[in-house]
């Protein structure tokens, strides 16, 4: 019996069956009810009309016999019939019900095993066929997925490299005596291991961010005092570089509601990068605007600017305009991306323009009033 429980056609097969069965029982004891009765009561009229001839009983109960044998005969036929179309009707139903969900089984097994671009036809409009479109979204976003997860490993793998073989060369340098033993060495090498220690601790932000695993501990502030914050902590490298920092608020701003560590986190990424590539003698300006249940905050520079092909992929993560640059730097591309889901998460956007390479760019987003 285990391949009627394993198999739907069969299933369909047999409750096909069974109506049928219960059609014929039905149909046999209603009759074997009802005929006699309506029988006599049709031969006792015609007795009382032919005035009771003697051979008349004789003759109804041959006329009753035949009836009987004709309508068994009747039920049988259509008995063989409605079994027939019974099996026509569920091979029917059956290829069209189990071979779309022997594709998605077949799918689904494929994708299991990392096939992740497996899908399955979408023929029908019916219930069956929202399923398979269901099960192709889903294996588009488990491809999706997947390629991002093997994304992710060899970016990181690519921006370990990099430290771990300097690492490796200076301490070989140093080994074979080709490097000197001295605080310049050592302090090269440091600088690798500082790199490193960045990288992984902004790799731990991501994955924090990218699960939405932070709690956002929201108080109602003026953004003024957010920049202020950010303003006094940068000034010192400002002035070291001597860049300019401007700061434009406009009055009567309304209030956010937000969380001071997670947005002073954002402003200080953009303002700290919008020094990191203006060159010296250049200017940086913070201002505010305000906008329909919303505030702008922008952050412009003089920069070196960022050409129109790369601003799309500015938020993504690892990427860096210019790789050799911005690793120099000690950039490894993730701040943007971390900012990203900070303002996500606050309900803002976030958005970088530029006039092209050396005329600065402006990078902006928005937090929703309370
Ligand atoms: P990084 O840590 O490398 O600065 P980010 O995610 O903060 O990473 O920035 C990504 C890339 O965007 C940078 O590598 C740089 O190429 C570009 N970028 C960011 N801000 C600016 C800016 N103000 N001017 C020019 N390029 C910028």
């Amino acid at each position: 019996m285990n391949w009627v429980r394993s198999s739907l056609g069969w299933k369909l097969l047999i409750s096909y069956l069974v109506v049928i069965m219960v059609g014929i029982v039905t149909l046999t004891l209603a009759a074997e009810s009802v005929i006699p009765t309506a029988f006599n009561r049709h031969m006792a009229g015609m007795q009382m009309m032919m005035g009771g001839h003697t051979g008349m009983q004789t003759m109804a109960d041959d006329l009753f016999t035949n009836f009987l044998a004709a309508f068994t005969e009747a039920l049988l036929w259509a008995s063989g019939l409605a079994t027939l179309s019974a099996v026509i009707v569920s091979i029917f139903v059956t290829r069209r019900v189990v071979t779309p969900v022997r594709y998605m089984m077949r799918a689904s097994r494929h994708i299991a095993d990392g096939h992740y671009d497996e899908r399955v036809p979408e023929t029908n409009a019916d219930e069956l066929g929202q399923l398979a479109r269901s099960f192709n979204q889903m294996a588009t976003a488990l491809e999706q997925t997947e390629s991002m997860r093997r994304e992710l490993i060899g970016n990181v793998a690519h921006e370990l490299r990099t430290p771990l073989t300097n690492i490796k060369g200076y301490m070989e340098g140093l080994i074979d005596g080709v490097l000197p033993p001295e605080p310049e060495t050592y302090q090269l090498v440091y600088n690798e291991a500082d790199r490193l220690q960045r990288l992984v601790s902004d790799l731990q932000e991501l994955s924090r961010v990218e699960a939405g695993a932070f709690d956002l501990n929201l108080t109602k502030m003026s953004v003024d005092a957010l920049i202020e914050q950010t303003a006094a902590r940068l000034r010192p490298q400002f002035e070291e570089k001597e860049v300019k920092l401007q700061i434009k608020v406009s009055t009567s701003l309304p209030s956010v509601k937000v969380d001071e560590d997670r947005i002073g986190q954002v402003l200080l990424n953009l303002v700290g990068n919008a020094l990191q590539y203006t060159p010296r003698g250049g200017l940086v300006t913070i201002s505010t605007k305000p906008q329909e249940h919303e505030v702008y905050v922008l952050i412009q520079d003089s920069g070196i600017g960022i050409s129109s092909e790369h601003l799309p992929h500015l938020f993504d993560r690892f990427y860096r305009v210019d790789k050799s640059r911005s690793r120099a730097g000690g950039g490894s591309g993730i701040g943007l991306t971390i900012a990203r889901h900070l303002v996500k998460a606050h309900g803002g956007q976030i958005w970088a323009t530029s006039e092209g390479l050396g005329g600065g760019s402006t990078f902006g987003f928005s937090l929703p009033t309370d």
